[in-house]
Formats: C-alpha cells, structure tokens, sequence
C-alpha cells in the first residue's frame, strides 16, 4: 500500500442546502462528505432558502456554517436584480459573487442584461465573479469582462463550443478562468438510460460524448475541477418532478485519481486543478499544517451511498482508484478511515473579513 502525503483539496464549488433543504445535506454532512473525498476547504453556493442575497441572509448562513462545519468554508453571495450596492459592500464577507444567467429561478435569476453588467462594474475588480453561463450567455459573459477590464470565473462548463471559446478568449489575453465538473468529463447523454431519466437530471445537462471529449483534449484550458456537489435526496430523484443535481465530493478525488492512473493526468496536473488554482483565483489562506494520506493503489468501486446525506451517487458501481485514508487540518486528524474526529464548528471561514478576525485574534 503507498501512502502519499497530498495538499488537502479546495472545491469552489458545492451546494450545501442550509438554510432551507437541510433534509439533503446540512454544513455538518456536507463539509463531513468533504474530508471523506480528501478536501479541506469548500465554497458554497447562494441558492439557499433563503437565497444568499444581503447581509441578513448571509448571516444567518454564516451562523449555522460557524456551529457546524468540519471542514473550512467560504460562501458566495448571490448576484440578484436589485442588490448590485448592497453585494460589492458585502465582498469582503464572501468569497465571491454567483450570477446565475442560466437555469435558475427566483431572487437569483439574472437575467437583465444591463443588471448584470453593473454587478460586473460594481463588484470590486480584485473580487471573483462566477458565472453559469452556457452556450450564447458564455460570449455575454466574456464579452462584459472585457468591456469592465476584470476577471471572471467561468462554473462547469459542459461542451465543446464553450470550451473552445474559453480556450480563444484566454489565448487573446482575456482574463477568464473555469472548472469542469467530473461528471461532463466522465458521464455523457449515453449513461442516461442507465442512470434513469431522474437521477441523470443536472444543469448544466449531460452532454454529447464529443463534449466530453472535448473536455479532456483541452484540459490545458481547464483551470479547476469542481465537483458542483448538489445533493438532492434519492425519493426526489426518483419522482415525478426530479431537481436537477448530483452528489461529488466524495467520487471526486478517485474519479480524477483513476485518470492520473490511466495516464490521462498526471498527479501534479490533478493538484493543480484541485488545489492550487481554486487558491489563487478565488484569494484563499494557505491552510497550516493540513493535509491528506490518499493510498494511491488502492482499488475500489463506488458504492451505492456514500457519508451525503442525499444516499445516492450517480457514480455507483464505477471502477476508481486512490482512497482517501487520513485527513489533517491545522494539525489535528480530523478524518481517520471513515471516522469524523473532527467537532462541528472546527471548520473556519475562510472569507476575507473572517481571516483578519483570525489573524488579530492570533496576534494577541
Ligand atoms: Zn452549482
């Protein structure tokens, strides 16, 4: 068995459901199904119950983070028709602002396109934006970061076109990042049969296995793997109106662990997407004394439910390598072989404004 000693892993992107769906996942489970996938740190997406769209919303998030979670986290704010002010002044408390130009409903959606274009001018440059923008909104999106001479962050992108015109955007200089989801690079519109017309619902959809391939020819344009972790529970995938959304945080690190083993990665390229550039492009601490022990010959085939509370994955039955054994954050064993060792609320924000809190604190 060999043990290598890995940098714990960053997900900027993850859906926990608190507040509002904590019978799909809470901060507690979520942020347990992190270590148990070899990640340290996780940021979690605005489209809660209540939606993450000012300061009264995001604090209520933030309390219920701080008691509960065991990994470390951020959070980003969503970008809503009537909060552009109200967001930029609030950057400092997250990790970045959402806009959602595609498939969403509610407060979230944005799809006005002068709105968006002030979120662009008005969040503070040095700040992430993200966006799910798909197909023609990608060009949109790309075409404002330019005119507002700033950055964006581009969420799972799923095909072809979009990833050709990220790959032409970033060979003319213009400062766009993405990430790529683990199931648009494993699973295509053939596993829907298989899968079933429910538990295969996910936005962006599963696309053509020429997308797929896409993906992985032009992973030199791929900046992160994010596992856009949305748990949803089986009984409401299962049913007649199935929400679109699969579990990752788990089958991440094996998924890509099974592509480094299939010479299709190498180990440094997997680090790099899971590790290095979510640090850099969304600003994030170094996290001291952390990391993970992954046996990397070891193995396994994903079983039916995994540490989410939602019960399924999407990824059962699939031939993986690479398990997570231990896991050390700031020094203490918080994941030991399927044992959580860690308290809830050891996990820390990692946004801006909580890090000078901590540093202060620690200059005591
Ligand atoms: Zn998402």
């Amino acid at each position: 068995m060999a043990i290598v000693r890995l940098p714990g892993l960053i997900d900027p992107h993850v859906h926990l459901r608190e507040p509002g769906a904590t019978h799909k996942e809470d901060f507690e489970s979520g942020t347990r199904a992190a270590l148990a996938g070899g990640f340290t740190m996780v940021l979690a997406m605005p489209n809660t119950q209540p939606p993450l769209i000012d300061s009264g919303s995001l604090a209520h998030a933030e309390t219920a983070a701080a008691q509960k979670a065991v990994c470390d986290y951020g959070l980003h704010l969503g970008a809503s028709r009537l909060n552009v002010e109200t967001a930029a002044a609030l950057s400092e408390r997250v990790t970045g602002l959402k806009i959602y130009l595609d498939a969403t409903y509610g407060a979230l959606q944005v799809a006005d396109l002068g709105v968006i274009r002030e979120h662009f001018g008005r969040w503070p440059s040095q700040r992430p934006i993200l966006c799910h923008a798909e197909d023609r909104l990608l060009a949109t999106v790309l075409m404002l970061a330019f005119l507002e001479k700033r950055s964006v962050h581009i969420c799972h992108v799923s095909r072809r076109a979009e990833i050709e015109l990220i790959r032409d955007a970033k060979m003319r200089g213009l400062a766009v990042t993405c990430e790529v989801a683990p199931h648009h690079l494993y699973l295509s519109q053939d596993n829907i049969p298989r899968l079933g017309n429910g538990r295969s619902e996910v936005r962006p959809r599963l696309a053509t296995p020429d997308d797929a391939k896409a993906l992985w020819e032009n992973m030199e344009f791929i900046d992160c793997v994010a596992t856009d972790h949305a748990p949803h529970t089986l009984a409401e995938k299962d049913s007649d109106t199935p929400p679109p959304g699969f579990p990752g945080l788990e089958t991440a690190l094996p998924l890509m662990f099974r592509a480094v083993h299939e010479n299709r990665l190498t180990l440094d390229d997997l680090l790099e997407r899971m590790y290095q550039a979510p640090r850099r492009i969304f600003q994030l601490p170094q996290q001291p004394d952390t990391w993970i022990e992954v046996d990397a010959d070891a193995e396994w085939i994903i079983p039916n439910s995994l540490v989410s509370r939602c019960g399924w994955t999407p990824f059962a039955g699939e031939r993986v390598f690479g398990r997570v054994e231990r896991v050390f954050l700031r020094g203490q064993l918080v994941y030991d072989q399927g044992e959580f060792r860690a308290a809830p609320g050891f996990g820390r924000n990692v946004a801006p404004h909580y890090r000078s809190i901590t540093s202060e604190v620690q200059n005591q």
